[in-house]
């Protein structure tokens, strides 16, 4: 290739909160448009903004997550402009004092397409915190405007130009994603807006140092339309490069049923913000302490969470991968492997049964039956050979049903595994005398037959004989 991508993100996060930024209304999506409303949300003149002091922690816990120094000094800024969203004609907020600044996030492992990314660390250069706008929505002739969203705490995450692939930019938002969810930050559903990225790319020769012109994209709502529009920007690109022609730094917008960007505004378009400190709210002094304090209680983080798994808990990376891919699952997972001798055994049962189960059911794993305690203990009734692993199966069905406890239905049932040698041996007998035809073929030299006995001793038992004993008993007596 001879041109050489750069590209920078800017990622908005609306920050999981009980309240908006600067007032009580609840921060809840999915309300009656203009519901969730109050005189400082719709921008009333001579209201005052009272800072969410959760959403600033929810900040400052984004910043040590993504190892960024948190400011000690900070302050709120008033971005004006003009426009419907906003009636207030300004937005608090934050320009040259952002709470985190100068930190980075940790890609690698699998990209966008599948294939191996090498270790890499993407910049961050600050991440700042506003307040949401409200909702624009369009109809046949008119437009509505709805509050609810105004004022929902919203942190703004700035990355440095340090990617120069789609499949790096994926990476990227799929690792700040991650860490916004385990961080206990944001839910980050991009369905419902929780998430929403710009993105700005150019292109400079392979091989030399300076940045080309920088086009913006903005409003892409899915990782995948910041891959496919990454794409097409390149291509785009590097057609114009091709033809001679210099590029204007522009914004554009992504058309995602055409595949295409198109131009919104070039640079001469571009606002004047006016920022100015907001003099409604005072500045913010964090003493060292509460900084500490915070970041002596931080989450466990995936990456960290599967390198734990696979040593201590001695996991494949692909089990360690598919159990980290949701925080409520691998928590799960986390509590019920410290009951086992065996924890990868949890792996096993949560990959397999577990997750189709919920699936199937369409249930999620924090309203599962089953709890953790629950799943480890069926895991020790097979471990010590109280139950076979074809009972374990019929008791865990039961328990994703029920909620009951595996000894409980066991006991309930009397599906104690038959270990008695005398009694099973009784059954392997009964097995033999009723087909002579397949004794003979046994004795003939075909090892196959000796699973047909298996089963038949097995459904003699009702399921509950020791398989092992079975075998071994089928093959003194045959
Ligand atoms: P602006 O002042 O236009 O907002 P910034 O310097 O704040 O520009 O950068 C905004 C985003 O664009 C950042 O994520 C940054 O990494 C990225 N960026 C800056 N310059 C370039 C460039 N030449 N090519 C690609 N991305 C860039
Ligand atoms: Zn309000
Ligand atoms: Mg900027």
């Amino acid at each position: 290739m001879k041109y050489e991508a750069v590209i920078g993100l800017e990622v908005h996060t609306q920050v999981r909160t009980r309240s908006k930024m600067f007032c009580s209304c609840p921060n809840r999506f999915g309300a009656e448009p203009n519901t969730l409303v109050c005189p400082v949300c719709m921008g009333y003149p001579g209201v005052l903004p009272v800072p969410n002091r959760q959403a600033i922690r929810q900040t400052v816990v984004a910043g040590l997550l993504t190892n960024c120094q948190i400011a000690r000094f900070s302050k709120f800024d008033r971005k004006s402009y003009f426009y419907p969203d906003m009636p207030k004609n300004y937005q608090i907020s934050q320009y040259d004092l952002p709470f985190c600044e100068h930190g980075y996030v940790e890609i690698g492992g699998k990209g966008f397409s599948g294939a191996d990314l090498p270790a890499k660390k993407i910049g961050i250069t600050r991440i700042h915190l506003e307040e949401d706008v409200a909702k624009l929505n369009h109809f046949p002739g008119a437009s509505g405007v709805d509050y609810n969203r105004a004022g929902v705490p919203l942190m703004e995450t700035v990355s440095e130009p340090d990617m120069r692939t789609p499949d790096e930019a994926y990476a990227y938002l799929t690792a700040l994603k991650e860490i916004m969810q385990y961080g206990d930050i944001s839910d980050c559903d991009m369905e419902k807006g929780q998430m929403r990225c710009d993105v700005n790319i150019s292109l400079r020769e392979a091989g030399t140092e300076k940045f080309g012109t920088k086009i913006e994209i903005k409003n892409l709502n899915s990782f995948r339309a910041v891959h496919r529009a990454l794409e097409y920007e390149i291509w785009r690109q590097a057609e114009l490069l091709d033809a001679g022609k210099t590029l204007q730094q522009e914004t554009r917008g992504w058309n995602d049923d055409h595949g295409e960007t198109y131009l919104m505004r070039t640079k001469e378009q571009a606002h004047d913000y006016r920022y100015f400190p907001d003099p409604d709210l005072m500045p913010f002094v964090f003493p060292a302490e509460e900084i500490d304090a915070i970041r002596a209680q931080l989450p466990e983080l995936p990456a960290a969470m599967r390198e734990r798994f696979v040593r201590d808990y001695e996991l494949t990376s692909y089990d360690a991968e598919v159990l980290t891919q949701d925080r409520r699952t691998a928590a799960y997972f986390d509590r019920a492997a410290q009951l086992l001798k065996t924890p990868k055994l949890a792996a096993n049962w949560i990959t397999s049964e577990l997750l189709r189960e919920l699936s199937n059911a369409q249930q999620h794993i924090e309203t599962c039956r089953i709890a953790p305690e629950q799943l480890a203990a069926l895991i020790t009734l097979i471990e010590n050979k109280t139950i076979n692993g074809k009972i374990g199966k019929e008791v865990f069905a039961e328990m994703f049903a029920t909620g009951k406890d595996p000894k409980a239905i066991v006991d309930a049932k009397g599906l104690v595994q038959l270990s008695d040698a005398g009694a099973v041996a009784a059954l392997v007998d009964q097995a033999i005398a009723a087909n002579p035809a397949q004794v003979a073929q046994y004795q003939a030299g075909n090892p196959k037959v000796l699973q047909f006995f298996v089963g038949q001793v097995m459904k003699l038992s009702k399921g509950k004989a020791n398989p092992q004993l079975v075998v071994e008993l089928l093959q003194q007596k045959l």
